[in-house]
């Protein structure tokens, strides 16, 4: 038979059609041709761009009647993203263990708070598919980390190899000792790329080090990588240009420096993540760089994007003094749901959600926030969801990881003064 994939717009036209009479029939035989049953939730639209069909999400349960998980795990694993929430799917993963890669693709990742950030994952999918693209030689993705041995989830996130790199001149901001044990790195193993995060966050300037000491010329800002036997290694990358006003094509070089959503994170298999350790220690360095530690600052200031510990809020909250107080003494940025946003309580760019921030904290502590599902797709990959509800059967609630039932403004009186009493003690103890 042939394998030239045919397409009948005609089903499309009614997949994306939600009022048509025959659209679930449509989308349950979508669902089927990919290969699960259930209906499509992806398609690929009459002008080749991909479209989604939020209603298809969800499973019928045993007495007929639709379920939607919102516990998170199920858009975790969809997404590849979410460490606590999709670890039950990460355990349905297939298994890949490369013995004798052909050659090596290194990704220096940020880790910020020490684990892995949604940027670090697409990035891992991306050197995923390098490694993986000649499939009878097979590549290995290697990960250079500095000192962070124990992060969860290293294998999920597509690494076949490890290399912590660990030493008192490496530790916080050192810049000089991190390239010289990146060039180090790069004399042992000559990985074929390096990717970096093209973020704030170190990658980028890291990524911009290591090209000038390697002599290439970097890609930077780097959101698609394509296919292109004509290019020198095999690949096309597009990044952005000017300032971020034009996209600027070329062969893929050794040094990419890629955004976030540069390619999709690895979401079906477990790698072997082995540790691997230079032959050689690393040489003392006499760095020029003192660094005096990190300094406090003012939580209200991050991006909600960048934010670890993020107090929210909803309908719920009617304390507003209250709520904003309880968010400076708890040192954490300020998030609210679209109602709270729509009815003028917090600016828009605090809105967390699906047509706001998507969030990555650490913590998120959703006030009065009744979990709707728009909501919870910002949240998806947040590591621990405390919900202070008055509804126990609300969504929020379901997913939280720690749920306070009860009255917002009273709990969130109670929790900033437990806060200041224990500085206080603590004070007092000093
Ligand atoms: C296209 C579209 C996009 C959307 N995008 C987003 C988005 O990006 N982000 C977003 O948030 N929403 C979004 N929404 C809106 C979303 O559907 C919900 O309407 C919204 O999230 C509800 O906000 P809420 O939970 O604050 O309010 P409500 O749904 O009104 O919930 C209030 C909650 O507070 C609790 N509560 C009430 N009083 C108290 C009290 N005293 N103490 C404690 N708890 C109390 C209630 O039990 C309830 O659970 C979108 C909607 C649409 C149609």
């Amino acid at each position: 038979m042939s394998e030239i994939v045919r397409r009948d717009p005609r089903r499309e036209w009614i997949a994306r059609n939600r009022l048509h009479p025959e659209h679930e029939r449509v989308l349950a035989e979508l669902g089927q041709s990919a290969g699960h049953g259930m209906a499509a939730t992806e398609w690929m639209g009459p002008n080749g761009v991909i479209r989604k069909n939020p209603h298809a999400v969800g499973f019928i349960g045993p007495n007929g009647i639709k379920r939607i998980d919102r516990s998170g795990v199920q858009q975790a694993a969809a997404a590849g993203r979410g460490a606590s929430a999709g670890s039950k799917a990460a355990d349905e993963r297939r298994q890949v263990i490369i013995e004798a890669p052909d050659f090596l693709v290194a990704v220096v990742p940020d880790l910020p708070g020490g684990r892995l950030s949604s940027h670090d994952r697409d990035l891992l999918g991306l050197a995923r598919q390098l490694a993986d693209a000649d499939g009878e030689r097979p590549g290995a993705v290697l990960a250079v980390v500095f000192g962070q041995a124990d992060v969860e989830g290293y294998g999920e996130a597509g690494i076949d190899r490890l290399l912590v790199l660990e030493g008192d001149d490496i530790d916080g901001y050192a810049p000089e000792a991190r390239l010289a044990a990146l060039t180090a790195v790069d004399g042992e193993f000559a990985p074929r790329h390096w990717l970096l995060p093209d973020s704030k966050l170190g990658g980028a300037d890291l990524g911009r080090r290591l090209a000038a000491r390697l002599g290439e010329r970097p890609a930077a800002g780097v959101w698609q990588v394509e296919r292109d036997a004509t290019c020198a290694l095999g690949w096309r990358c597009t990044g952005r240009g000017a300032a971020g006003t034009s996209d600027i094509q070329r062969a893929l070089p050794r040094v990419v420096l890629a955004l976030a959503e540069c390619a999709e994170p690895v979401s079906e298999t477990r790698h072997a993540a082995r540790p691997l350790a230079l032959s050689q220690p690393l040489p003392p360095l006499l760095g020029r760089i003192e660094d005096l530690g990190q300094v406090a600052v003012d939580p209200a200031g991050v991006a909600l994007s960048e934010a670890e510990f993020i107090l929210s809020a909803g309908n719920g909250v009617k304390d507003w003094d209250g709520f904003h107080q309880a968010a400076e003494v708890l040192g954490a940025t300020e998030g609210a749901s679209r109602v709270a946003v729509d009815d003028g309580f917090m600016p828009r760019h605090r809105q967390v959600g699906a047509t706001g921030t998507w969030v990555t904290a650490r913590v998120y502590v959703a006030v009065g926030i009744s979990g709707a599902i728009q909501h919870l797709q910002g949240i998806q990959s947040c590591d621990k969801v405390v919900a202070i509800n008055l509804d126990p059967g609300c969504d929020m609630i379901k997913r939280a990881d720690l749920a306070v039932i009860g009255d917002s403004a009273s709990i969130l009186a109670a929790l900033v003064e437990m806060v200041q009493r224990q500085r206080e003690e603590k004070r007092d103890a000093a």
